[in-house]
């Protein structure tokens, strides 16, 4: 493919000056950076294409070969643009850049991050609602150095990365920015390390926090507890707590929506003649339910038992006890029995 002129790539005029030229690559290079667009390959080829076109307008000496004799007269003139070298003398725009994206100053108020945790519940909690006292153990900011890991909070700019918390570093022909190693992106470093967590910035708590689990969650659900996550630091305000809801499967029923489904297994006679049946209570020590399946019913049909179940998580009210009719087909017959089938299989020939 033929090499696009660097003025069209930076989508600059021919008599741009350095500062518009720096603006155009910024632009792009923040547009296209493999950072931002991980997975996408033109990306990657057009964040190259940029900074090629960059480093040579950039340079007196390469542009005034370039504007003269083309991308083949650069060559001739030994200017051949290295494509390992593609980032050569762009670390300082590049520093720029990143630091457009720096994080929050060190000294700022910082929210405490969030604090997830996991509860497994009984299928009669999802419909009464229930209470539960959860143990956490979790990292929180030192009180002492307010998370800093400094004595005292004090800290020095780091000389590393100059404060930008941030550093370009080469993964084959890109520059990708990386936390810096040595501040752990913060941009300073503490002058003496806090006793009370050496030097950590954290401290490892236990605690226990009572948490209301409304009735109608489901497995699945996520229930956020507003201000039980990590302190925040320097007047920050504190995390959430992230309550991952399981819900431990019921010998009988399954959830289905509000619903609560279970199997009502009936025998012949009974779907036939028509009975009253029990249907299993929902929590263990609860007292059974009363069903009445008329004459007739057959495999399939649904019994309800309106508004036993979870309450709705959408509107009023509460999802019903639904039994689905299985009739059993007796195995294993007495010879007794196996007469009084023949004898109804006749009837039915009649
Ligand atoms: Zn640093
Ligand atoms: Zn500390």
């Amino acid at each position: 493919m033929a090499k696009r002129d660097y003025y069209e790539v930076l989508g600059v005029p021919r008599d741009a000056d350095a500062k518009s030229l720096k603006s155009a690559y910024r632009r792009l290079a923040r547009q296209h950076h493999p950072d931002r667009n991980p997975d996408d390959p033109n990306a990657e080829a057009a964040f190259k294409e940029a900074a090629e076109a960059y480093q040579v307008l950039c340079d007196p000496e390469k542009r005034a070969t370039y504007d003269r004799y083309g991308h083949a007269g650069l060559e001739s003139h030994g200017f051949a643009v290295d494509p390992s070298d593609i980032f050569g003398g762009l670390q300082d725009i590049l520093g720029d850049f990143f630091g457009g994206f720096r994080r929050q100053r060190a000294d700022a108020p910082t929210r405490g991050a969030d604090v997830r945790t996991t509860v497994t519940i009984e299928l009669a909690d999802t419909v009464e609602g229930t209470t539960r006292e959860i143990d956490l153990r979790h990292a929180s900011p030192c009180g002492d150095c307010q998370g800093t890991g400094a004595a005292h909070g004090e800290m020095d700019r780091c000389g590393r990365c100059n404060g930008m918390g941030r550093l370009a570093v080469r993964r084959g022909a890109f520059v990708v920015q990386v936390d810096c190693p040595d501040c752990q992106g913060r941009g300073q470093r503490a002058k003496a390390s806090c006793q009370e967590c050496e030097g950590t910035g954290q401290t490892i708590i236990d605690r226990r926090v009572r948490v209301e689990i409304p009735g109608g969650v489901d497995h699945g659900d996520t229930l956020r507890v507003r201000d039980e996550g990590q302190e925040g630091t320097r007047g920050g305000p504190p995390g959430h707590l992230l309550v991952d809801i399981r819900v431990a499967q019921h010998p009988h029923y399954t959830r289905d929506g509000d619903d609560l489904v279970f199997p009502l297994h009936l025998s012949f006679p009974q779907a036939a003649l028509g009975a009253k049946l029990a249907a299993p209570p929902i929590r263990a020590d609860g007292e059974p339910y009363e069903v009445v399946a008329p004459a007739g019913i057959q495999p399939g049909e649904t019994l309800v038992i309106a508004g036993e179940g979870p309450p709705r998580r959408r509107g009023r009210g509460r999802g019903d006890l639904v039994c689905v009719v299985q009739v059993d087909v007796p195995k294993d017959l007495s010879p007794k029995a196996r007469e009084l089938i023949e004898k109804l299989a006749q009837s039915f020939q009649g």
